[in-house]
């Protein structure tokens, strides 16, 4: 699938592989702003490789 910011194919920063959705609940996921989206690969945030853009926000309260 294509980034839904940059509009490049849709490739995960952390693992180099493109994004394939395991179904339409992770496909519509990416495309709501509220939902983070993990790679199905490396189980990572999802990460756009080409622009950057973050399908949800990290969570890591533990960290200072
Ligand atoms: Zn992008
Ligand atoms: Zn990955």
């Amino acid at each position: 699938m294509k980034c839904s910011y940059c509009e490049a194919l849709l490739v995960c920063k952390a693992c180099n592989r493109p994004f394939r959705p395991r179904g339409p609940e992770t496909l519509v996921a990416a495309y709501q702003p509220d939902m983070q989206v993990f790679c199905p690969e490396c189980q990572e945030l999802l990460v756009c490789k080409t622009c950057g853009f973050a399908y949800g926000e990290e969570e890591k309260d533990e960290e200072s």
